[in-house]
């Protein structure tokens, strides 16, 4: 009769909706993590072979296995150097892949802001000088934050270095350090480049998302340096920001625990 039917109705449909749903949800992200691993796994098995073929190619291009004509010499050139950016790719996949599995170990200590922030500035001496961009490291008076040094300084890295990448000729980049929120210190990236509308604010921190398509022809890279940088610091429960409008350059900062703060947010 009526009234079963509508109970059974009202069985059947309640707790198997929601039962569809997470359904549905559990296999997504099932089918996610299978993709990740997949990719993780494929770039592990790609890195042996592809640092080889660099190993080889550098030998050729230092002339160990004999002299080349000078037009094999450029192929060979441009063969390691695209080697290179293959290498630089898949081990930002596989930092990626490690940090979405919480597979990242960090060995949280106390870091002198100072000291990382002049370790990152000398690192990426070559590259701003061949850019002819200044990199001016500020006063940094601030406490020690509890991180692990090798992961900032990769992230700092990362955003100098594309600080440089979308600096005109001539121009200058600061790295400072100033007091962030709840007891964090905030170390910033600033520069004089392009900027960034507002619209792209939150996505240039996803995986592969570039503002403008010719970016990765023109200034190399690949879209996943951004997302490296979001994920170590979250790992370190602090946050990311931007301040950029379209010429006016960016600021991109990050916040860090201070060694001596109580509670972490
Ligand atoms: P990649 O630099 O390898 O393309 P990122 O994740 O580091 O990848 O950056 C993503 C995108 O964000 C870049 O392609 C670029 O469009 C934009 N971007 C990043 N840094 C800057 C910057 N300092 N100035 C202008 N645009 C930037």
């Amino acid at each position: 009769g009526q009234p079963c039917d509508k109970e059974l109705r009202f069985v059947a449909s309640g707790p198997d909706e929601a039962l569809a749903l997470i359904r549905d949800v559990t296999e997504r992200k099932l089918g996610e993590r299978a993709k990740d691993a997949f990719i993780a796994t494929v770039s592990h098995e790609l890195r042996t072979p592809v640092t080889s073929i660099r190993g080889s190619l550098s030998l050729l291009e230092h002339g160990m296995v004999g002299p080349l004509p000078e037009e094999a010499l450029e192929m060979v050139r441009i063969s390691r150097t695209n080697t290179e950016r293959l290498l630089l790719v898949i081990n930002d996949i596989l930092d990626l892949e490690k940090l979405s599995a919480g597979q990242l170990d960090l060995s949280l200590r106390p870091v002198e802001p100072a000291r990382v922030m002049k370790t990152a500035a000398e690192s990426i001496r070559g590259m701003a000088a061949q850019a002819g961009v200044e990199v001016v490291v500020g006063d940094c008076a601030g406490a020690p934050v509890l991180a692990d040094e090798a992961r900032v300084i990769q992230v700092l890295n990362n955003l100098l270095s594309n600080a440089i990448k979308f600096s005109p000729r001539g121009a200058r980049v600061d790295l400072s350090a100033e007091p962030g929120a709840c007891g964090r210190l905030r170390l910033c990236v600033t520069d004089r480049g392009p900027g960034i509308a507002p619209e792209h604010h939150a996505r240039v921190f996803e995986r592969f998302h570039q503002v403008d398509a010719s970016d990765s022809r023109e200034r190399g890279g690949t879209g996943l340096g951004l997302a490296i940088v979001k994920s170590i610091v979250e790992e370190h429960g602090g946050v990311v920001g931007l301040d950029s409008a379209p010429g006016r350059g960016s600021k991109f900062w990050f916040e860090l625990p201070c060694a001596g703060a109580a509670v972490k947010p």
